[in-house]
């Protein structure tokens, strides 16, 4: 009964379709592509413990025009603003392609911040609101050019929320879901993105220009755990999650217990190197991909993580897991431990 049950949350972990950074890039990219200046004409909440504020209401969000999409570690950003100023809504007419619109909403943006008065200006365009979610282990997104119009029950299924959108005259439709019995995507209205105590607690962004080898050294010198639970603390470094610190780890040829703190230079720069390549490389491949490809493209990616018994694709050493109550991590013992086989709660407790 117990193993059942560990099994059944493991299969979460071992299948690495919990979205990490590289798919929340490549999600932003895909809605860029699909949704950029179109306006969201209803939001249907579903599964109101998925909705984590009240104020302002979602209902706030219609009428509004998705005017970017950013990323926050893992979460996804969708700000949306009205077009009553007349600069913007000038621009936006002119504006022949999207990338043009999202420049003329930024400008707004900037004029809107330096009026401190906006009472002075009646028909002012409000500041953007923010739509944020986080997907966490289950949740993920569908997109429909050509939505259904099957009546949607409230607290059935796995859909938390849907998005209608009018672009240009289409209907288009995004469906935030999750899937499994363990709710936690979690959606936020919000005037500023630093309101999400998520978003304001996360570390550095670790493909950001400001992240290099001192920034890092600093964060393990001041680091007091092992490194695989260092690089899932989203405090600490924002977006990576179990699959790509399994990855992180083997590239970089450390053992997941290693203690931050006592890694010397080269095992430093090694680490560093293996975040930037091994995230770097599967921004990449997810980019252009649609949302519904995202997740085969990241199993497809790992060579540890999710891929125990199998050969490691490096030295051929078979990969080795360790279990805990509610996770699982993978490593190759040749690569990472000088082959030694790490102590794992399942099969110590079964050999004794
Ligand atoms: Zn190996």
């Amino acid at each position: 009964m117990g193993i059942s049950i560990l099994r059944g949350s493991l299969a979460l972990g071992h299948n690495g379709c919990m979205p990490e950074l590289p798919e929340v890039a490549g999600l932003i990219g895909f809605l860029q592509t699909n949704l950029l200046g179109a306006m969201l004409t209803r939001m249907q909440v579903l599964s109101s413990a998925a909705l984590k504020t009240a104020d302002p209401s979602y209902a706030d969000l219609q009428g509004l025009r998705l005017a970017a999409v950013t990323r926050h570690g893992k979460f996804v950003d969708m700000s949306l603003t009205a077009l009553g100023s007349p600069d913007l809504h000038g621009a936006a007419a002119a504006a022949a392609d999207t990338e043009a619109y999202g420049a003329a909403v930024a400008e707004t943006e900037a004029h809107a911040s330096t009026a401190a008065d906006t009472e002075a200006h009646a028909d002012w365009t409000p500041g953007p609101l923010h739509l944020i979610f986080h997907l966490a282990k289950a949740g993920w997104v569908r997109y429909f050019e050509t939505p259904s119009n099957a009546v949607l029950h409230p607290g059935k299924g796995p859909i938390a929320a849907r998005l209608t959108f009018d672009q240009d005259s289409a209907v288009r439709s995004l469906d935030l879901t999750e899937a499994g019995t363990r709710k936690s995507l979690a959606v936020y209205v919000v005037r500023s993105p630093s309101d999400v105590p998520g978003i304001a607690a996360l570390g550095p962004d670790p493909l950001s220009a400001d992240f290099g080898v001192p920034e890092l050294a600093g964060i393990l010198a001041a680091g007091s755990g092992q490194l695989k639970g260092l690089l899932r603390n989203q405090r600490v470094i924002a977006g990576i999650g179990n699959a790509y610190s399994d990855e992180i780890l083997h590239a970089a040829r450390l053992s997941p217990f290693a203690i931050a703190r006592s890694l010397d230079e080269p095992a430093v720069r090694a680490l560093y190197d293996a975040i930037g390549n091994v995230l770097g490389a599967a921004v990449k491949s997810a980019e252009g991909k649609p949302a519904s490809a995202l997740k085969d493209t990241k199993r497809a990616s790992m060579r540890v993580h999710g891929r125990t018994g199998q050969a490691c694709p490096v030295c051929g050493d078979e990969v080795r897991e360790v279990s805990f109550a509610d996770t699982s991590l993978q490593y190759c013992p040749t690569c990472q431990t000088g082959g030694k086989i790490l102590a794992d709660r399942r099969t110590s407790k079964f050999l004794k």
